[in-house]
């Protein structure tokens, strides 16, 4: 299941694809090879890693599903209170829900379940508890995607190709 991140040609990440469409890009000469992993598929034809379009894509947004699992991980699963970063892991509603607070990227964060009771029925700033940040929809899915595999270690070899990580 080896995936290859493919740059634009103005070398930001552009998306991930399969090791098979990456090859077919190489072939047709649409891409060139930037990194590979030492393994071969022929001779001199090393697996690619990362690839770099030859010419330039405009990258169109795609939306981010607001999951427990995507909001875990924009908060690089710790609580936003308190940083405790363990199991049992909860979702706070920043404005609770009985009082109108809904559920968006910008009022759900990632709380322990002390805090998370703690908290209760009010807003950080009555609970004085604030948040380390302030909750934001992600910018690009596409970041979201690769700081997933740099973070569990399935594609360590992308993180230089992705500012801020
Ligand atoms: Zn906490």
């Amino acid at each position: 299941m080896a995936k290859v991140l493919v740059l634009n040609a103005s070398y930001e990440p552009l998306n991930i694809t399969s090791w098979q469409r990456a090859v077919v890009l190489l072939i047709k000469g649409k891409a060139e090879q930037i990194e590979h992993n030492g393994k071969y598929i022929y001779e001199d034809f090393p697996l690619p890693t990362v690839i770099r379009l030859r010419y330039y894509v405009t990258m169109p947004y795609k939306e981010i599903p607001l999951t427990r699992r995507n909001i875990l991980h924009r908060d690089g699963h710790s609580c936003q209170y308190c940083s405790y970063s363990g199991d049992d892991l909860t979702l706070d509603h920043v404005i609770p829900k009985s009082r109108g607070g809904g559920d968006t990227w910008e009022n759900m964060v990632t709380a322990c379940v002390r805090c998370n009771v703690k908290k209760g029925n009010r807003t950080p700033k009555e609970a004085q508890m604030p948040l380390h940040q302030t909750p934001r929809r992600p910018i690009s899915s596409l970041y979201f995607e690769v700081t997933k595999h740099v973070r569990t270690g399935t594609h360590a070899e992308w993180r230089k190709y992705v500012i801020g990580l």
